[in-house]
């Protein structure tokens, strides 16, 4: 069996910043265990590639986020320009389609403000002012987001595992964790063929979209279901890919489910691409096709707790899903018709290929409803973190740094020793003040 002081299960953007910070604060033997061969091939490399400004967040709904999104994009924006690693400030317009959506977007400034962003950083224009900054954008108005980023979450995600490394954490890959046992020794992580085995005094579940299956495994968390939902991209051709150079979101149709409005999106390398939409799909690796998961549908509907499924099922927000979502999944013509109402000049032709898909867990809960904010849940020698989502990826430093502050304070790290070691790339203090930590 090999010991370790703390283990980390799930080598993603979160778990990987959480190492980093771990080992930044304390010495001891400090492990991650990834499924994959390298660190961050799911949602941390599967998504729209945004540093997302806090301007959407509600500043006390949505309070740690908002405040982890605002922090961590100084943090990154120094690792990145440090590490060489690609920052494209393209700027974001978000815009309403029709006059009556353009107090959703007077909100945003309100909240962009009470978040911390600096006004010049956010303007709102009206739809002439759009049309001289992008004219193939038709709307009533839009927030034009300036200093809304992409980047390569991926490549970030592999330099911070380097500079976890280097403070002495150790990266276990292709350890699928199966199942989770708790005794007066410790955790046991167990991973099929395997060997060996993993022994650790504190387990931190961060694995993304089986966060909650290995939290049911460590006997926590059982109120909790999760649901998963791919989102699909399409590649924009060259030609077309000219018709506007910034990311364009819009104001979401269903505020409950942001999620589902696809948006024209600049990736780092330049290519445009519209997406991703909301395809329920039965597992957290079903990347591709729809109507082969059908037995998984199965086995999953079942699981326990099965009644949140069930009333989610019979719930509003499912309805509105499965059959608007699954048409425009398997249709191009309608993921490009959803983008033409606000880039009218786009034309179904101009979608060339599909690009990669990016699965979102969402955690149900006892009543049907799609939980909103991240979710935190201690278990015996234990720390579970589900329903990590968007802007998850943004806020990842920041967040990572609220997670050991809450563990530090409940006193779940007593076991390590203080650190001495030097600390590179970010500093506790730079963290501690704007999120309110208390270390
Ligand atoms: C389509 C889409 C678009 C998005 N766009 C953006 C965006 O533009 N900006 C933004 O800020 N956020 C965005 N997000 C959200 C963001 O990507 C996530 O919040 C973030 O990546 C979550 O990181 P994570 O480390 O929790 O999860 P993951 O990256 O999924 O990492 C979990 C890791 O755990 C591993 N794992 C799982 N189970 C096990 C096991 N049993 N044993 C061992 N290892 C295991 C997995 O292999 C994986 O590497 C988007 C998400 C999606 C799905």
């Amino acid at each position: 069996m090999d010991d370790w002081d703390v283990a980390i299960v799930g080598g993603g953007i979160l778990g990987t910043s959480i190492a980093y910070w771990v080992a930044s604060r304390y010495d001891g033997r400090i492990a991650v265990l990834e499924r994959e061969a390298r660190v961050g091939e799911h949602a941390s490399r599967r998504n729209t590639g945004v540093v997302h400004r806090p301007f959407y967040l509600h500043p006390t709904r949505a309070r740690t986020f908002a405040r982890a999104s605002q922090v961590s994009y100084g943090l990154w924006k120094r690792y990145a320009a440090e590490r060489k690693l690609p920052w494209s400030a393209v700027g974001t317009l978000k815009v309403a389609r029709v006059e009556e959506e353009v107090k959703a977007l007077e909100e945003n400034l309100q909240f962009a403000a009470a978040n911390g962003m600096d006004p010049k950083e956010v303007e709102l224009l009206d739809g002439r002012d759009v049309a001289k900054l992008e004219p193939n954008v038709a709307c009533a108005a839009a927030l034009h987001a300036k200093t809304d980023t992409v980047v390569d979450y991926g490549a970030l995600t592999e330099a911070v595992r380097a500079d976890a490394e280097a403070l002495g954490v150790r990266f276990l890959t292709h350890f699928p964790v199966d199942a989770v046992e708790a005794n007066p020794y410790g955790v046991v992580l167990m991973a099929g063929a395997y060997r060996p085995w993993v022994r650790t005094r504190f387990l931190l579940n961060c694995a993304g979209g089986e966060a909650v299956r290995l939290a049911h495994e460590a006997g926590v968390a059982t109120e909790y279901a999760d649901l998963h939902f791919r989102g699909d991209y399409w590649i924009v051709g060259a030609e077309a890919g000219g018709l506007v150079g910034r990311n364009v979101y819009t104001v979401p149709r269903h505020p409950d489910l942001p999620f589902l409005d696809p948006h024209w999106v600049v990736r780092v390398d330049g290519r445009r691409e519209i997406g991703p939409n909301a395809v329920p799909v039965p597992g957290p690796y079903a990347y591709e096709g729809l109507f082969r998961h059908a037995p998984g549908w199965a086995a999953r509907a079942f699981e326990p707790p099965a009644g949140n499924k069930l009333r989610f099922a019979l719930s509003r927000t499912f309805l509105t899903l499965s059959a608007r979502e699954m048409v425009s999944a398997l249709s191009r013509g309608e993921m490009s018709r959803r983008v033409q109402r606000f880039i009218p000049r786009l034309r179904e032709g101009d979608l060339v290929a599909r690009g990669f898909a990016g699965i979102r867990a969402n955690v149900v809960d006892r009543r049907g409803g799609l939980v909103k904010e991240a979710i935190e849940v201690a278990g015996p020698r234990s720390y579970h973190i589900l329903n990590y989502n968007s802007p998850g990826a943004t806020g990842a430093p920041a967040y990572g740094a609220y997670l050991v502050d809450r563990l530090a304070a409940r006193g779940d790290l007593d076991h390590l020793g203080k650190n001495t070691k030097s600390r590179s790339p970010w500093t506790w203090e730079s963290v501690a003040g704007p999120m309110g930590l208390a270390s």
